[in-house]
């Protein structure tokens, strides 16, 4: 799943597009386009391979655009190429959409759809996805925002995704299941992207999709419903992130960076958790359900990756300090199997973005077998933050860089400190 950043304003939408997808790069990719309107047209111009020649292909070109959408493409359905990359037209050219995730029902979709006459230009399931809606927006004769919401209710699979059309110039449709989306509120402006680092240098105001959710934005407002057509209340969160934290600050390598980052990020991840006069300590978003976790007979932790590995340490720690026995489970193990998880249980799911989908799967499948889950997550916000319980952040800052260095040690530190406060608390070590 790779990224997506789009742009409803007063301001000329490319440079913030290509901008946008530059900070997004740290991803991978394997493509990267834009959608545009030009003299009240939608016009795409896409490529493989970096952004850097998608700004070539358009030749210094300045747009007047102020609306547009703009993604890298990591392929799932079709080979990397500038036909397959996104963003993709309907086929009546008059919607473009893009999409992180995958449709798993779009060969079914695909074929209804052929039968009907239509063609397609891409291998990808996400021209699938904007014909369907084109198809039901003909069929029902309804609004945008009613076709993708119906459209929604029918695709089975993971997506973020970002529409625009040529006959609604001044509107924006963004909705999510299993893939993060985030909409930032500028002045008469909005942003929309899969993380926020092409939104902070904008605005700190921000508010997280959550899954299967629809926002329906203009310049004048947006408003958010779900896929039942239910009314939701945005809930705007302030980021506290800054700038620099996202730029490489003078090393060679995000990673560099984050490497030498970890003095900080350690103790950002300890301060005002710790009360070294009275030996104690304190974590304030474990507290409702601490007893349970004191009195647990077993606690599984789910992860994946490297949030894995820092479970592996856990599981040493948990057990020598505190004398639980512990289980460390693979999420995308966990989640497929018929785990025995019984009521009351103890669950903890780690994870740096806060978005690991199998991790998310889960926690879900725990919780509905009646287990208190607790979530170690260094994104403020994820949807893991908001699946659990409970939970301690690492507050370690976004980490770019793919093999995880601060995120890591920050785990380790807030499970150290988890597991320090249960045996305290437990009366199996005396003084910490
Ligand atoms: N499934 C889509 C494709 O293959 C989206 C992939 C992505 O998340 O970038 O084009």
């Amino acid at each position: 799943m790779c990224g997506i950043v789009a742009y409803l304003g007063n301001k000329p939408a490319f440079p913030i597009l290509i901008n946008g997808l530059k900070r997004l790069e740290y991803r991978g990719y394997d493509s990267a386009g834009v959608a545009l309107l030009e003299d009240g047209n939608l016009t795409i111009y896409k490529k493989q391979g970096k952004v850097q020649q998608l700004e070539n292909l358009t030749n210094g070109h300045t747009f007047d655009s102020t609306v547009g959408i703009g993604h890298t493409r990591w392929a799932t359905h079709g080979e990397p190429s500038d036909r397959n990359a996104h963003p993709h037209f309907s086929s009546n050219r008059r919607l473009a959409i893009i999409h992180n995730g995958i449709i798993e029902n779009y060969g079914a979709l695909k074929t209804e759809l052929q039968e009907e006459g239509y063609t397609f230009e891409s291998d990808t399931d996400t021209e699938v996805f904007i014909t369907f809606i084109e198809d039901i927006q003909k069929t029902l004769g309804v609004s945008l925002e009613e076709a993708v919401r119906v459209a929604l209710t029918k695709v089975v699979g993971a997506y973020a995704i970002v529409i625009m059309s040529q006959d609604d110039p001044g509107k924006l449709i963004a909705a999510r299941k299993g893939s993060p989306l985030v909409i930032g509120l500028g002045k008469g402006e909005y942003y929309v992207a899969s993380d926020a680092t092409p939104i902070i240098e904008f605005t700190n105001e921000v508010v997280y999709l959550n899954d299967e959710e629809i926002a329906i934005i203009t310049r004048e407002g947006f408003e958010i419903v779900n896929t039942k057509d239910i009314p939701q209340k945005p809930y705007i969160h302030t980021l506290d992130l800054k700038l620099e934290a996202i730029e490489k600050g003078g090393y060679e390598h995000f990673m560099l960076k984050e490497i030498f980052e970890q003095p900080r990020s350690i103790a950002d991840c300890m301060r005002g958790r710790i009360n070294a006069a009275e030996g104690r300590l304190m974590l304030g978003g474990i507290r409702n359900y601490s007893s349970a976790l004191t009195n647990a007979q077993r606690i599984v932790i789910i992860a994946c990756g490297t949030s894995w590995h820092a479970g592996l340490v856990a599981e040493y720690l948990f057990e020598d300090i505190c004398r639980i026995p512990i289980e460390v489970e693979y999420a995308s193990e966990f989640r497929y199997r018929n785990p025995v998880i019984r009521e009351g249980d103890i669950v903890i799911a780690i994870s740096q973005s806060g978005e690991t989908a199998d991790t998310l799967a889960a926690i879900e499948l725990a919780k509905s077998k009646g287990a208190i889950v607790f979530g170690v997550v260094n994104t403020v916000g994820s949807s893991i933050s908001r699946a659990t319980h409970e939970g301690a952040y690492l507050h370690a800052g976004p980490e770019i860089g793919v093999a995880s260095t601060k995120a890591f040690t920050a785990q380790l530190t807030v499970l150290t400190m988890i597991a320090l406060s249960v045996a305290q608390q437990k009366g199996t070590i005396s003084d910490v």
